[in-house]
């Protein structure tokens, strides 16, 4: 059958039996679905044989990009030879033990437990049930609550939208549910107004502050930040902020939860988001990068002061059925070597995350780019009606669509959040692809201008 009507014919299935995830139903059914085949590197090809530059990692979790044999063969051998076998009843299998010893090992003793889930959802659950159960096992029962922040991203479980801070989320469910509050982001460009990036850091820091005098410190069971805000557009906080916010987790004595679901594994240029910033949070989720998206596998990183309480807690009745699966494991393992094989993190500390900071500032002449943000391989393009006031298009998100769209239809994929443009390639892309990403988003620029 030729391609094309393969195509139509998968569109036509899809149309009628997938719902897919944050998608608008009939949208999906009236433009029709993209089918992917085939993926290679940073690039990603659709059925029909186009290739599209994904400047996305899929969905911020490709980190040694498609097309890696060695995973396959891997995790093939590990299905051969005990393709399941649970973590449940007092069993482990060899690709979980070790891969437990292998990413706290990345954690230089900070936290040296780790529990396993299959996505950065579950892991989000799991973090939220162990703070209680922390707490509780300590003699305080009535520490409950937890803040989290506006435009936060925690995954799409109850606990993780009600923690996330994303108001559509919220108003579809009835979210959040009782006991999660939330505090401004760390927006400078938004909300920094006539502050210094520095003291607004501060200023926004101290919201935790106040949150917790009007809940009451012994209510309080935890503060959850990623290191930088990811699908609320890669919000990259002033220095001052971390270092205060974890000042105040410190003296107020409420557990600090790093999200570490897109930051973790080398994004930002080291093991760990929370490293860039210096901040010791008391556990940290994870997925995405510690599989590459390869085989679905999260966890939370536990440290020994919260470690050692679960100890005296009796039975933790909390798991998954696929909590720590053997092949997802062997999965996470085999994508560990090959970043610490080809010192993914140092290229993106040392090399490649510096030519992709001063790429993607050279978009800051745009007459429609207000400011370029980058951490790692993470990049943020501020879209602006006018750059010298800061001031904003009107329709926030028509403007980043629009960008977006035209990137996309012209082979290169990015995500907007609102009128701000993210980029999040994966770790192996080279110098040339970085150009020829910056390129096509000049493009989309000119065609908002
Ligand atoms: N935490 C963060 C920071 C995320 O970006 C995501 C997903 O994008 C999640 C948690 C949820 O992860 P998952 O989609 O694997 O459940």
């Amino acid at each position: 059958m030729d391609p094309v009507q393969q195509l139509q014919n998968m569109s036509a299935l899809d149309a009628a039996h997938h719902i897919h995830p944050f998608c608008d139903i009939k949208d999906m059914q009236k433009n029709g679905t993209l089918i992917m085949s085939r993926g290679e590197g940073v690039w990603i090809h659709d059925s029909l044989g186009n290739p599209y530059l994904d400047g996305f990692a899929g969905l911020w979790c490709v980190n040694i990009g498609y097309g890696r044999k060695e995973v396959g063969e891997a995790v093939l051998r590990q299905m051969n030879e005990l393709p399941y076998y649970n973590t449940f009843f007092g069993t482990s299998t060899a690709p979980a033990t070790l891969l437990a010893e292998k990413v706290t090992g990345y954690t230089s003793g900070r936290m040296n437990r780790i529990f396993f889930t299959s996505s950065g959802s579950e892991a989000t659950d799991t973090w939220f049930r162990l703070a209680r159960i922390y707490w509780k096992a300590l003699g305080h029962p009535s520490k409950k609550h937890v803040i989290a922040r506006r435009n936060g991203y925690h995954g799409s479980t109850v606990a993780g939208a009600s923690l996330g801070g994303m108001k559509h989320m919220h108003e579809q469910g009835d979210l959040p549910i009782e006991g999660i509050s939330h505090i401004n982001q760390p927006y400078w460009y938004a909300d920094g107004g006539d502050l210094s990036p520095a003291e607004f850091g501060l200023k926004v820091a101290s919201e935790l502050e106040a949150k917790i005098d009007e809940l009451g410190e012994e209510n309080v069971a935890a503060f959850v930040g990623e290191p930088v805000q990811g699908a609320g557009g890669i919000i990259i906080p002033p220095d001052t902020y971390w270092p205060e916010i974890q000042r105040i987790c410190r003296e107020r004595n409420i557990l600090l939860i790093a999200d570490e679901v897109v930051c973790g594994f080398g994004r930002l240029g080291r093991w760990f988001g929370h490293e860039h910033f210096g901040f010791e949070p008391d556990m940290a989720s994870v997925a995405k990068g510690l599989s590459s998206g390869y085989l679905p596998i999260g966890g939370v990183l536990i440290n020994d002061r919260v470690a050692d309480v679960l100890a005296q807690a009796g039975d933790i009745n909390h798991g998954y059925t696929y909590s720590g699966h053997p092949v997802c494991a062997t999965a996470a393992l085999e994508n560990l070597r090959i970043i610490e094989d080809e010192k993914l993190v140092q290229r993106v500390r040392d090399d490649i995350g510096p030519y992709f900071a001063e790429r993607l500032k050279s978009l800051e002449d745009h007459p429609v780019v207000g400011q370029v943000e980058t951490v790692g391989l993470l990049g943020a393009i501020q879209l602006a009606k006018d750059k010298t006031t800061r001031q904003r298009f009107q329709d926030v998100d028509l403007a980043g669509r629009t960008v977006r769209n035209f990137c996309y239809k012209h082979g290169l994929i990015m995500r907007a959040t609102a009128d701000r443009m993210l980029a999040s390639p994966a770790l192996v892309i080279s110098r040339e692809e970085v150009d020829a990403m910056v390129r096509y988003m000049r493009h989309g620029l000119d065609h908002l201008a």
